[in-house]
């Protein structure tokens, strides 16, 4: 089959493409979520333990009241309603990542059940589940494969981790990438995560109409770009299987980031296989319609409610709302510098220039840390016209670099603005005079010409000329 044909059959197929997700998110809270250790600290293996994280016969798990606000909180935040009591079982299998063998979790009874997300393009991503679990620890990998041997690390056993499972609702791996980006959002404002340490692992359900849905879970691949990469993949591999006559069957797969390809693990367990049973160490938590109410009372406003109020408040375009919206940070600068010059100006100068130089440096307004204040100052020389657009957005990217204040910079620099015309006439009759040829081009229309002499102009000034008034200096001259 040639590419194109290949190509139409891939738009052709598209729509039929089914993918859920199993997203874990770690809560960022101080400590563990059944005992005292904390989270963060030391990274020397094997610290942060004790013998509830550890595992030991008798040592009894108590659970994290802030964990427990923190999973309240995003179950409300996506529209889950909330279960009136939190209970949690054991989870039997046995990996060394498990010292206990088991894993505490939620099964019977999730915390939060059948809420939704909404994308750019309406569809709904329902979520059916929202509970909480603890992390196992982390396995090292020595030596090459085959001949190696692995290193435990409890560090992370028993960090805090809300699982969110969606109804098999996303048509490809673009629609699972933006809901995973509209999650992250949430999880941002909530304040209940932190992009910077804090990790997201998915497990996905893959399949597709030509198999007869058999679905692929693809287990534990982290990060953004992976799971992406992953999805990608893995629909390519059932198309192509289904198309050679192969036939598909249910099995979990593994992600190889380096080779770029899933392979199968082992076909599909089952809930029955995971033994589950409540836990009778811990009791049941009630959790009463007063606590709910006040979780609800207490959430932000969150990035769909913003966009909306951007657009009708601010009138600023829908795509442009929901980028500004997307970081709680930035959507508060937004305001900020909105209410303080107007909202055209900060469209252009944060939705535009700031976000063009944040994505080159691969990073976010809040974790670039920048000085609100210092933008700010930047702004003001842009609105009084003390510096032009060129200097202004130089400036911008420097201030990435090393922070500084803008207006003693501009002063030290001599990057002021030339606003005396007399002056300006002056550079635009020298570099007129100086280039005969493209000034006769300007006056037989060529507009090319005319952009060249504007050009030499501004370098002439070292970005320092106001485009528009150099335009109309050249063409006073040449009207002469
Ligand atoms: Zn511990």
């Amino acid at each position: 089959m040639n590419t194109e044909n290949a190509m139409t059959n891939a738009k052709q197929f598209a729509s039929d493409v089914i993918i859920g997700l199993e997203i874990h998110v770690q809560l960022n809270t101080k400590t563990k979520l059944f005992c005292g250790c904390s989270t963060q600290g030391s990274e020397e293996p094997n610290t942060r333990t004790c013998d509830v994280c550890l595992g030991f016969p008798g040592s009894k798990p108590v659970l994290n009241k802030a964990a427990l606000d923190a999973g309240l909180r995003l179950a409300l935040a996506l529209g889950c309603t909330i279960s009136p009591k939190l209970i949690f079982s054991r989870k039997s299998y046995f990996y060394p990542d498990l010292a206990k063998n088991y894993q505490i979790s939620q099964h019977e009874l999730p915390l939060g059940a059948g809420g939704k997300l909404a994308l750019n393009d309406g569809t709904l991503v329902h979520i059916t589940r929202a509970h909480l679990e603890e992390d196992p620890a982390s396995l090292i990998h020595q030596g090459s494969a085959g001949q190696g041997y692995v290193l435990i690390d409890y560090n992370r056993s028993g960090n805090p981790l809300c699982e969110i499972v969606t109804a098999p609702d996303m048509r490809g791996a673009e629609q699972a990438r933006e809901f995973l980006n509209r999650l992250v959002s949430v999880l941002e404002y909530l304040e209940i995560f932190d992009l910077g340490s804090c990790i997201i692992k998915a497990d996905a359900n893959v399949s597709i109409a030509e198999s007869g849905y058999i679905r692929a879970e693809i287990k534990n691949i982290t990060g953004f770009k992976e799971i992406e990469r992953a999805l990608t993949f893995e629909v390519e591999r059932q198309k192509l299987a289904v198309q050679r006559g192969e036939r598909l069957v249910q099995e979990t797969r593994g992600w190889d980031p380096a080779a770029g390809v899933t392979s199968a693990l082992r076909l599909k367990e089952t809930e029955a296989d995971y033994g589950y049973i409540l836990d009778p160490d811990l009791v049941s938590v009630d959790i009463t319609n007063n606590m709910v109410k006040d979780a609800q009372a207490n959430l932000p406003e969150l990035p769909a409610a913003k966009t909306k109020r951007f657009v009708e408040q601010y009138q600023v375009k829908f795509e442009d709302a929901m980028i500004l919206a997307a970081e709680r940070s930035l959507a508060h600068l937004f305001e900020t510098v909105a209410k303080k010059f107007d909202s055209s100006f900060a469209v252009r100068w944060l939705r535009h220039e700031l976000s063009a130089v944040l994505n080159a440096k691969q990073t976010t307004w809040s974790a670039a840390g920048l000085d609100e204040r210092l933008l700010l100052e930047l702004f003001e020389l842009v609105q009084s016209r003390t510096v032009t657009d060129l200097t202004a957005r130089d400036l911008l990217q420097k201030l990435f670099e090393r922070p500084f204040s803008p207006k003693e910079y501009v002063a030290k620099h001599k990057l002021a603005s030339i606003s005396d015309r007399g002056e300006l006439e002056k550079i635009a009759k020298k570099i007129v005079d100086e280039n005969p040829q493209a000034a006769e081009d300007v006056k037989s229309g060529e507009s090319k010409a005319l952009n060249f002499l504007i050009g030499k102009v501004m370098h002439q000034t070292k970005g320092k000329a106001d485009a528009g008034v150099a335009r109309q200096l050249i063409m006073k001259i040449l009207e002469r």
